[in-house]
């Protein structure tokens, strides 16, 4: 294959453009761990602002950033309430019960979307054998649901329902700059009803590295002591929080034009006789599909990386794509073009 393979495997895989390396370049830096660094500074309280909250804390990963909110919000032998795909489930190496000795109540929403009654039956009784509900975790977008927005009143219900039973309420918002660019709702409208928010700048933003935990100045402040025992105190880190700030206030618009790429890139695929995938199902960046014709995700996967076009497994035959920054509609086109060999059979 000479020509360079199209990379949809996910939205961090972009590098950093030429406007990004001169912020870089420009970055005024200071040791962050004194809480010297101007750079970052300016990111963590822009990000607040935008969120309507008090206080941000920039961290290395978004793993990171939720593992911080789990270690604030409960004790060990707690228990959090989220969706039975969500991320700090899946893909977070276990760390909510190797970090912070929880448990995960899963949630079976629809979708990736739990609703206020499902929520409140989870929420255990107060007898001594009960685990004691700590927490509510939501993920918006949702990522192994293909991308699903939450809508605001199934937010402002989950709410009410652990404000009700003195639960407190995390946000996974790593693409919630994609929910809110594709339902018009504003970051803070969505933050309003939760004590943390976790952000990503690494994702479809396309800063090179970096999220933010969001909320109240009490709360930031406890995660400031956690991201230090963690091991996430950086130094000048002004060097790529200058990079995530050009992200934060450049390329938030932009992130429509992946949501359209994607709906392009879903509607082409169905045609396709291998293809088992509704194109009206695509909300965001994320298309799922599955395979339909008994092969498996991985050998599938196989075929596409050797036509020069990369995706991931999500399930025995499920296949996730994902586009960003550095993905175009000519890259869409071709990737569909080569894509044809491997999935228009029957
Ligand atoms: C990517 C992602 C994260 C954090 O991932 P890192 O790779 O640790 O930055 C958290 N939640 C969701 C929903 C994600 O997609």
């Amino acid at each position: 294959m000479e020509a360079p393979p199209i990379d949809l495997r996910s939205d961090t895989v972009t590098h950093p453009s030429p406007a990004m390396m001169q912020a870089i370049m420009d970055a005024a830096v200071g040791d962050d761990v004194f809480g010297e660094d101007p750079t970052v500074h300016i990111l963590e309280s822009e990000t607040a602002a935008l969120l309507g909250k008090e206080a941000a804390v920039y961290v290395p990963s978004g793993t990171m950033s939720n593992q911080i909110a789990l270690r604030i919000h409960a004790q060990p032998g707690d228990e959090v309430i989220l969706e039975a795909d969500a991320h700090i489930r899946h893909y977070e190496g276990g760390a909510a019960a190797g970090l912070s000795g929880l448990q995960l109540n899963p949630v079976h929403g629809h979708r990736g979307i739990m609703t206020g009654s499902q929520v409140a039956a989870a929420i255990r009784g107060h007898f001594d054998w009960d685990p004691r509900s700590s927490l509510v975790c939501v993920e918006n977008t949702h990522n192994r649901a293909g991308g699903t927005i939450y809508p605001l009143d199934v937010i402002t219900e989950i709410a009410e329902v652990a404000r009700e039973n003195n639960l407190t309420m995390h946000l996974d918002g790593a693409r919630l700059w994609n929910a809110c660019v594709a339902s018009g709702v504003s970051e803070a409208a969505y933050a309003e009803h939760f004590d943390t928010i976790s952000v990503c700048l690494s994702k479809g933003l396309g800063a090179p590295v970096g999220s933010l935990l969001v909320g109240s100045e009490e709360l930031i402040a406890k995660a400031r002591r956690v991201r230090k025992a963690f091991g996430g105190g950086m130094r000048q880190v002004g060097i790529i929080a200058a990079a995530a700030l050009h992200a934060l206030r450049h390329h938030r618009e932009g992130l429509s034009t992946d949501h359209e790429h994607a709906l392009l890139l879903a509607r082409e695929l169905s045609v396709f006789a291998a293809v088992d995938l509704d194109p009206d199902s695509v909300q965001t960046n994320i298309v799922m599909f599955d395979v339909n014709d008994g092969r498996s995700a991985t050998d599938v996967l196989q075929e596409l990386a050797n036509c020069g076009v990369l995706m991931v497994p999500f399930g025995p035959t499920r296949i996730r794509a994902t586009t960003h920054r550095d993905v175009t509609e000519a890259h869409i086109r071709a990737a569909i073009g080569r894509a044809g060999s491997v999935l228009d059979r029957s």
